[in-house]
């Protein structure tokens, strides 16, 4: 059993007070061969970087991260984003990285590489999202964390955004994250208990263009890590337990400059016309294994609409895509797509909405199954 949260974590923190003077940590965070879960690897610099174009590109065994063969195993790290790092404190740095391959072309699970060029394509148009991250707290033997070890927590009900003990299950590693996110500057704009026990969400943004997948990866990097420290476990599952328990999602709230503004309803509605004829492409680009995950969730069931249905509504938790109430109010704002996954990668889901509503591609999946 994993027992590094045993650790004399006093004695970790004489270390982590020690002078390192005028050097700088950085940890260069990357996406593995999974598409889902994240590595790092530690850098000495000379001196605190100003900014990305001061970190040097490094490199990994991509042997050992499903990201290259054996025989010709070194990738390259790009370095892409920087945050103050939240562990190390100032002026140590996180840096999220995108993977290439030994001909410096982006590797199969770096949707980054293809999110900036379509990101770039459409900037006139100032597109803006924030995504809702679900997720449940899970024991190191991979039961919900803080749920009986045989049976069940009374149903549903009592849970979302509650407070009290036998309703919050975990909150001090949600407390703790909170911090990290605002230290790091990653856009954390909220928190709350989730509808399951052991289960909760926080949202980032808004953030514009590329920065939304950049900081919802480094916002996962930080529940990971925080994890650690509390012996607990964070899982992205859609639905980590069947039955009449609530799926996690990542509800993807997204604008445009112009639904923005005044009367800016028609321009949503004009969007929402554009994703209901290709349904499925969307639905194959919301998790990472083309839908399959995604389908335990999506049931038309717990808040959520079935997979195999597009709709659409005003204030409709059960719809694909949701208009919050004060957005068909005030006749402007923004929509929420409801179908990414909680595992889906960010640059995927962003990527797939500009490349819809904004450039204009059509076509949608044929036979869609799962
Ligand atoms: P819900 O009511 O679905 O639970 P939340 O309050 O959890 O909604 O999340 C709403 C998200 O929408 C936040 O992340 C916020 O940053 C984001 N958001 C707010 N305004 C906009 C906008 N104009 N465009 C895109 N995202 C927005
Ligand atoms: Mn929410
Ligand atoms: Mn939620
Ligand atoms: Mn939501």
């Amino acid at each position: 059993m994993p027992s590094e949260h045993l650790l004399n974590k006093t004695a970790r923190s004489d270390y982590m007070s020690l002078d390192i003077g005028s050097v700088c940590q950085a940890m260069y965070i990357w996406i593995d061969g999974s598409g889902q879960t994240l590595r790092v690897k530690t850098k000495t610099l000379d001196q605190e970087p100003e900014s990305i174009e001061d970190l040097p590109e490094w490199n990994f065994d991509g042997s050992s991260t499903g990201q290259a063969e054996g025989s010709n195993s070194d990738c390259y790290l790009k370095p892409v984003a920087m945050f103050r790092d939240p562990f190390r404190g100032d002026p140590n740095k996180l840096i999220m990285c995108e993977v290439l391959n030994y001909k410096h072309e982006a590797v199969a699970t770096n949707h980054r590489h293809s999110c900036v060029r379509v990101m770039e394509e459409a900037k006139s148009e100032r597109p803006w999202f924030g995504i809702e991250q679900e997720y449940t707290l899970l024991d190191v033997d991979k039961h919900p964390f803080g749920w009986p070890k045989l049976g069940y927590p009374g149903p549903q009900g009592p849970y979302y955004c509650g407070v009290g003990t036998g309703r919050i299950y975990g909150r001090d590693i949600v407390e703790a994250h909170y911090r990290a996110c605002i230290f790091a500057g990653v856009k954390i704009a909220g928190t709350n208990a989730e509808v399951m026990p052991a289960q909760w969400e926080y949202q980032v943004g808004p953030c514009e263009g590329i920065e939304m997948g950049d900081h919802l990866w480094v916002s996962r990097f930080l529940l990971h890590r925080v994890c650690e420290d509390f012996g607990v476990i964070a899982t992205f599952d859609p639905k980590p337990m069947p039955g009449d328990w609530n799926g996690a999602g990542c509800h993807t709230n997204y604008s445009t400059e112009e639904m923005r503004k005044a009367g800016g309803l028609s321009a949503i509605n004009k969007a929402v016309e554009k994703l209901s004829k290709r349904h499925f492409w969307h639905i194959k680009q919301y998790d990472p294994t083309g839908g399959k995950d995604n389908a335990r969730r999506l049931t038309g069931l717990h808040e959520t609409a079935s997979i195999y249905d597009f709709s659409s509504g005003v204030a409709n938790r059960g719809a694909s895509i949701r208009i919050p109430r004060h957005v068909g109010e005030q006749k402007c704002g923004y929509m929420e797509d409801r179908r990414p996954s909680s595992n889906c990668d960010p640059y995927v889901v962003t990527e797939a909405l500009v490349r819809t509503t904004i450039l204009n591609e059509t076509g949608d999946v044929e036979n869609f199954s799962v």
